[in-house]
């Protein structure tokens, strides 16, 4: 066994209903005495609660779903305006991507309460958008310090959005086991993701409202972001970037229709790793246990009901495959592609 593996440097609280007494204790950690907290509407009302014993010197609530450039100067400048110390996130991958934003040209420090299963959290990849077009790069700057994970703060996400939120984190573990820098650590965590996410996604659509679902599937999702942030973008994520940015598709939704195809495709050039996320999902084949799982969460099926047209199948296969990741466990050809995004598109069968 030889491998070379890069850990990233960050703390991660994980108890449920615990959240204040995390941030309070990290804040003072930091010495920090002027907090911006960034929470969207949505996450005001839990960010005012769990935040009320910080010394906070601005709420900062204008989040945009994929960063653009113009929200995050706004962020920015308040940040400097008000002379703060420390950046506190509270919400999603769209929230946590603000911080990012702002601490990516303030270099302030970051504390993220995540309240999905996006993993943004566990990475130093920051994304922003400018007329229409997403940039993202990597700078450790951006990586929060702390994650604070309270499970009871994601009891009001709703099943459907935690649904395809907790398959966009399950395709992160897929993808970490054929990644560029896929080796024996990342692919430990993707497994173990892997297992939290497929016991606890069930659980949650099942219950949304109890804490035992929803503990697994953001511990999943911590993992699966984790393992990805180490092992690299692998030929999952590039499709579904391509069809993301060509057709303007739902970011997660994507994710969830296209990994059983993306899967099935590369599992033959993997086979240790196919067997060990068998297990991991209690199947006798990986690919039967991701297509048990979406069908009990009753998982988006094809690329033509996300609103993909057909006529895109041929240009999104040439795209996908100027954009594969060198090493990918199969060859990526252009028929092989073409047939793997027909099929998505349809939604039939994964083979
Ligand atoms: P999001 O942050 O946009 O949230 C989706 C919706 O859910 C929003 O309306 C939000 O207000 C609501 N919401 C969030 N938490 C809630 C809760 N607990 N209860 C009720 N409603 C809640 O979506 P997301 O999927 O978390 O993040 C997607 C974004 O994150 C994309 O821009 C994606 O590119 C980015 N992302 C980045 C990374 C990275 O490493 N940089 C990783 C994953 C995702």
């Amino acid at each position: 066994m030889q491998f070379v593996h890069d850990t990233l440097a960050q703390r991660v609280r994980f108890a449920s209903g615990a959240a204040a007494e995390g941030l309070a204790a990290e804040v003072a950690a930091l010495g920090a005495r002027r907090v911006m907290v960034i929470a969207g509407a949505s996450e005001e009302k839990p960010a005012e609660r769990i935040t009320a014993g910080l010394p906070v010197a601005h709420r900062h609530h204008e989040v945009v779903m994929h960063v653009p450039v113009e929200v995050a100067d706004r962020a920015r400048a308040a940040a400097v305006e008000r002379d703060v110390d420390a950046l506190v996130s509270v919400g999603g991958g769209s929230t946590t991507g603000l911080a990012k934003a702002v601490a990516l040209t303030t270099g302030l420090p970051i504390i993220a309460v995540p309240t999905t299963y996006a993993g943004s959290e566990a990475t130093a990849v920051w994304g922003m958008t400018e007329n229409s077009v997403k940039t993202t790069g990597s700078d450790p700057k951006v990586l929060p310090r702390t994650i604070v994970y309270d499970a009871a703060l994601t009891l009001t996400l709703p099943v459907e959005l935690s649904v395809a939120s907790g398959l966009n984190a399950l395709a992160h573990c897929v993808d970490s086991l054929w990644a560029p820098r896929a080796d024996p650590v990342n692919q430990a965590l993707a497994i173990e993701g892997a297992w939290a996410l497929g016991v606890g996604l069930p659980l949650v659509a099942a219950e949304p409202d109890a804490l035992e679902g929803r503990e697994k599937a953001l511990y999943g999702a911590y993992l699966s972001a984790a393992a990805f942030a180490s092992a690299g973008s692998g030929l999952h994520h590039k499709i579904c970037h391509v069809l993301g940015g060509m057709f303007n598709l739902p970011h997660a939704q994507t994710h969830a229709v296209v990994l059983p195809y993306v899967l099935a495709f590369n599992a033959p050039g993997v086979p240790g790793a196919e067997q060990r996320l068998a297990a991991a999902l209690d199947a006798p084949s990986a690919s039967e246990g991701l297509a048990r799982l979406c069908e009990r969460l009753r998982a988006p099926r094809s690329l033509r009901d996300l609103g993909m047209p057909a006529d895109g199948i041929a240009d999104a296969a040439q795209a996908v495959v100027a954009a594969a990741p060198a090493g990918n466990p199969r060859p990526v050809t252009l028929d092989a592609i073409t047939d793997l995004v027909r099929s998505a598109w349809e939604g039939t069968d994964a083979p």
